[in-house]
């Protein structure tokens, strides 16, 4: 999850641009089966830490304050102390029934904002847009629950913080919310076709072996596993169901299990294809894609959503071979972007593409075709 310090600086409010679910958006609180309360590393600023110090509240709060924060090894005024889970893996704060006794007994604005925001991505609104995350477990709900395509709505924050983007990338974001809506393509042609948006070179057509694709995928998925729990937990089970743990595995067989898995998907969630639209359109929505502070090429940025479309559908269709429920579907999904949204696996999957030789349109349009 971000850190605190930067929603703290209120600006005027101001009018941005939302999907169309966002009004909708409630949090689930006790409901949710993956609190974003439980097993994430959540930091709040020195200003907030002194504030909940110092703040006037009941003895039982006082203690649950006191057994929940932890200053970092190394503090910056932004990331200074990180809440310290209990033996349970959840946030002392959170009550039996899952709610906060902080917002329950001190009121909403008693929580460190990130607390308060989450998932709502609407600062820096860098185009004047916000969305909420899809690592949260409502925000995939809604998602799912939706049949038409992503629209856009506006709505009042007293967050943003606009950035100065030049014209042309406002350009490309448009192109690609509209691209990833055009329903005469398929989602995987939509991907492709993205790339020669972004203008991106085409370089030399060459063919790629179905080997070679899934030897690619499977080492990717070992490289996130590696650093993400939260990705693991849910990759470990997708390739137990296909029975492709094994080190030594044949190409062969893998590309056989999963067909065969994508055959039940169909079955179990015939609006496959609508439900990775609008998750994927609501994940560029929710990064400003194109947009990045970092420094990154437009290729690099494109290997980064076709990386995460790639895995987001090979996971959750092994994952969910025997688990036909929205639940599980919407569980799959917000646990994997809790790795794709919140940590830096556009490195990883940059890294391994480019140790292949293999960071060109050519080879990441053909694995997002073949996958
Ligand atoms: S994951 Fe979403 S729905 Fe669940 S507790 Fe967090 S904000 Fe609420």
């Amino acid at each position: 999850m971000p850190c605190a310090r930067i929603y703290e600086k209120l600006c005027k409010t101001m009018k941005i641009k939302v999907p169309d679910y966002y009004k909708d958006f409630t949090c689930k609180c006790g409901e949710c089966r993956h609190s974003c309360c439980m097993g994430w590393r959540v930091t709040v600023s020195q200003d907030e830490y002194f504030r909940l110090l110092g703040m006037d509240c009941t003895p039982d709060v006082r203690h649950r304050i006191d057994c929940a924060l932890l200053i970092l090894k190394n503090p910056s005024p932004d990331r200074f102390a990180e809440i310290k889970h209990n033996y349970l893996g959840r946030c002392p704060l959170q009550r039996d029934d899952g709610l906060c006794t902080l917002q329950r007994d001190c009121g909403e604005e008693a929580l460190p904002a990130v607390c308060r925001l989450y998932p709502r991505n609407i600062i820096y609104c860098t185009m004047g847009e916000g969305a909420c995350a899809n690592s949260c477990e409502k925000t995939v709900e809604l998602l799912v629950a939706k049949k038409d395509s992503l629209n856009v709505e506006e709505t009042d924050s007293p967050y943003a913080v606009i950035v100065d983007v030049p014209e042309e990338e406002r350009d490309l974001q448009r192109k690609t919310f509209k691209l990833l809506c055009d329903r005469k393509l398929t989602l995987e042609e939509r991907l492709v076709e993205l790339g020669k948006a972004l203008g991106i070179e085409p370089g030399d057509k060459e063919s790629y072996s179905e080997e070679e694709i899934f030897k690619f995928l499977l080492d990717l998925v070992s490289d996130i596993e590696k650093y993400s729990p939260t990705f693991e937990e849910y990759s470990i089970i997708a390739e137990e169901e296909i029975n492709i743990l094994s080190t030594n595995i044949d190409m062969k067989y893998v590309k056989e299990r999963y067909e065969k898995a994508k055959k039940t998907f169909a079955v179990h969630y015939p609006d496959y294809e609508v439900r990775f639209e609008n998750i994927m359109n609501n994940h560029l929505f929710y990064e400003r894609f194109p947009y990045s502070d970092k420094k990154e090429s437009l290729l690099s940025k494109y290997a980064t959503v076709c990386g995460i479309f790639i895995l987001l559908k090979f996971i959750t269709v092994a994952y969910t071979e025997n688990k036909p429920t929205d639940e599980d579907f919407v569980d799959c999904v917000a646990g994997l972007f809790r790795c794709f949204e919140h940590s830096d696996c556009g490195r990883v999957i940059n890294g391994r593409l480019a140790r292949l030789g293999r960071l060109t349109y050519p080879f990441i349009a053909e694995a997002v075709s073949k996958l």
